[in-house]
């Protein structure tokens, strides 16, 4: 046997591919005392009335589903006041996300996007050959609008939006978005990433469907993955005029909406009261955290999403993940910038407040 110096080379990936970083997805928990914090998912338990039509489904999974997603285009559509024809799904907002970039980036178009956001974006960008721009938030943990509007230039054909924010939970500004809108040209598609916005309840934020109402480069991205708590199924959409909706579905992998994310994500819509007071819950809890976290002594942003945020460096944060894992608590950690943590139901809260209620143990913010 020749030796590995030996050997033909093996067939390799592209450079751009190498030098990704890996997606570090939140740890899930290890037993069932574990607190997984780490992913922002829904913390209740799937609705019956979806569970129950999944089952149904099971018993034609030999066969291909819609390729069209006909159903679940129409009830979205429905749901959010569009026409079919302006909706494109795919495998989580994330996926609808690869088939945009896919679609309208070739090699060497830049993407520009907030940082520090969702930490998708860079990634997709590169995978889809397009040069990911970031633009830092400012201080006070808002999207800066006029350097990103400075950012544009004639190669940019993506500004990646997301409000409310990942991992900050800050949404956009309604009237500074207005400016930022009217001020970049048109060949540059807006994406406004709405994956938290059943969580919203802040007046002045940015009402996305809105906007795409009124500016064509204007698409507005939701998941089922949140609020309506199918993260296991992956499903999500885009809203897109017809012609940019019809490339989405273009680029998307054949049937990659599977069957059983089709029908559950059109359920969960038909099931919208019942997510309504959920989110209600979260919310409520979200004011008592924040409020609580403040009065320990935090600086915590107004999280307008079902996570909070506490910026720190990286000693703090390492000293809060590992008090957190002590108390069998996984949350999420991002290098230089802090902390997230994904609300859930008030036990589980409670220990979180618990852990953090020693302000003094973890050093400065
Ligand atoms: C979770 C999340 C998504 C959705 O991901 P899916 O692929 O739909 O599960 C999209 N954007 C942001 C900002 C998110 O945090």
């Amino acid at each position: 046997m020749p030796s590995a110096s030996h050997l033909p080379s093996a067939p390799r990936v592209r450079s751009v591919v190498d030098g990704l970083p890996a997606y570090v997805a939140g740890r899930s928990a290890q037993t069932a005392l574990t607190a997984a914090l780490a992913s922002n998912e829904s913390h209740f338990p799937p609705l019956p009335s979806v569970t129950s039509l999944m089952e149904t489904e099971t018993s034609r999974i030999h066969r291909y589903p819609d390729m069209a997603s006909a159903d679940l285009r129409e009830a979205i559509a429905a749901h959010v006041g569009v026409s079919a024809d302006e909706v494109a799904v795919g495998p989580g907002s994330s996926g609808v996300l690869q088939q945009i970039l896919s679609a309208v980036c070739d090699p060497g178009h830049e993407v520009i996007f907030a940082w520090r956001s969702f930490e998708a974006y860079p990634i997709l960008a590169a995978v889809a050959g397009a040069e990911p721009v970031r633009v830092p938030l400012l201080p006070d943990e808002q999207h800066d609008l006029d350097a990103m509007a400075a950012a544009v230039t004639d190669e940019t054909r993506v500004v990646l939006l997301c409000s409310p924010n990942n991992p900050t939970g800050v949404p956009l500004d309604a009237e500074r978005t207005e400016d930022f809108l009217s001020r970049v040209p048109s060949h540059a598609l807006v994406v406004i990433d709405e994956a938290y916005v059943e969580f919203q309840d802040e007046a002045g934020a940015v009402d996305a469907l809105e906007l795409y109402r009124r500016y064509p480069n204007v698409c507005v991205l939701r998941t089922f993955s949140k609020a309506y708590g199918l993260a296991g199924l992956r499903v999500g959409y885009a809203i897109a005029r017809a012609p940019l909706a019809e490339g989405l579905r273009r680029t998307a992998i054949p049937f990659g909406v599977n069957r059983m994310a089709q029908t559950a994500a059109a359920a969960s819509l038909a099931a919208h009261d019942e997510m309504r007071a959920r989110t209600a819950e979260v919310r409520a809890e979200r004011t008592r955290m924040i409020a609580a976290l403040r009065g320990a002594g935090w600086t915590v942003p107004e999280s307008q999403a079902n996570f909070v945020w506490l910026r720190c460096g990286d000693e703090t944060r390492e000293a809060i993940l590992s008090a957190l894992a002590d108390a069998d608590i996984l949350a999420r950690g991002y290098r230089d910038d802090g902390v997230r943590i994904t609300l859930a139901d008030r036990g589980t809260n409670d220990r979180v407040l618990a852990v953090l209620a020693e302000r003094g143990r973890f050093g400065s913010q």
